[in-house]
């Protein structure tokens, strides 16, 4: 049954039966729905283009610089400490980008487990403020907690939670505007988003990461979790992102049965809300 007409894939094998009807030819036809199947393939065979194509860049603008060292620039000494800091930039660029797709295919090899630690989220986002204080601190942004005493603790992989809070609060000082706050509020609730993975859960913990940057249109919000996905992609790779943060918290957030919800105002900043469920 085709509830949409929507464009479909359908594979088809048509056999004749081997006993025959009176009077006439009996056969089997055997429809299977591979829309789904040619998605998947066609949604690997894209990533691994686009993932080339990222590592391409970099390598492809190193290979240009040492052949500028090795030539035309060879004696110019002024030039070369400029030349390396670029090459230094790049092969950054190519390292975070192979640890990220590195997460990535770990993630996605545990996906189907169930994680089974209990963690303390107040802790993490204490551990990822430290973390980014230095980051923050050039750019003059404040990064402010709120939280209630006694938050009980989820049910998570610290690791992977620990990341979802990293990204999220590395993005928030990224795209945020300077001289600004970047607040994290931690909260028990049961007012939460309509979604799948809700329907017997009660409550959950709410942590959102609240910033005061430019703000995301509307239009780009269902797409922002896609990999390699960026709204202005020039502006993303001269502040060091890969395309690849929010791709790798949706994915963790799918093992954690978690759900996350993007509110932005253009002009005056985003907040991503991330509910990871409580157990009663
Ligand atoms: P990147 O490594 O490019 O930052 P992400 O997957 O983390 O990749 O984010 C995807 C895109 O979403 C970014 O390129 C950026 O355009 C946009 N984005 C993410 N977080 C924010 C934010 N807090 N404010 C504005 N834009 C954001």
């Amino acid at each position: 049954h085709i509830a949409e007409p929507e464009p479909r894939d359908i594979h088809a094998i048509i056999e004749r039966f081997p006993i025959a009807s009176k009077g006439g030819m009996a056969v089997i036809i055997t429809l299977t729905d591979i829309t789904q199947l040619k998605r998947i393939q066609k949604m690997r065979a894209d990533f691994v283009a686009n993932a080339s194509h990222e590592i391409r860049t970099p390598l492809t603008s190193i290979a240009g610089l040492i052949e500028l060292l090795q030539g035309p620039a060879k004696d110019d000494k002024e030039a070369h400490p400029k030349f390396l800091g670029m090459m230094a930039e790049q092969s950054e660029r190519m390292k975070n980008l192979i640890t990220d797709l590195l997460s990535l295919s770990k993630i996605e090899m545990n996906a189907h487990t169930v994680p089974t630690g209990a963690v303390d989220i107040l802790r993490v986002v204490k551990q990822e403020k430290v973390h980014f204080e230095w980051a923050a601190k050039q750019k003059n942004v404040t990064i402010n907690i709120e939280a209630a005493d006694n938050l009980p603790k989820i049910r998570g992989e610290e690791n992977e939670v620990k990341q979802v809070l990293h990204n999220l609060i590395g993005n928030a000082i990224k795209y945020g505007n300077a001289d600004s706050e970047v607040l994290v509020t931690c909260r028990v609730t049961s007012d939460l988003p309509r979604d799948p993975n809700f329907v017997k859960i009660k409550r959950a913990m709410q942590v959102t990461v609240r910033d005061e940057g430019e703000g995301i249109p509307k239009e780009h919000l269902p797409r922002l979790t896609e990999r390699f996905y960026r709204v202005d992609s020039a502006r993303a790779r001269k502040v060091g992102g890969t395309g690849l943060g929010l791709a790798i918290v949706k994915h963790i957030l799918q093992r954690h049965r978690a759900v996350m919800r993007i509110e932005s105002v253009v002009g005056e900043g985003s907040s991503f809300h991330v509910y990871l469920p409580l157990n009663e």
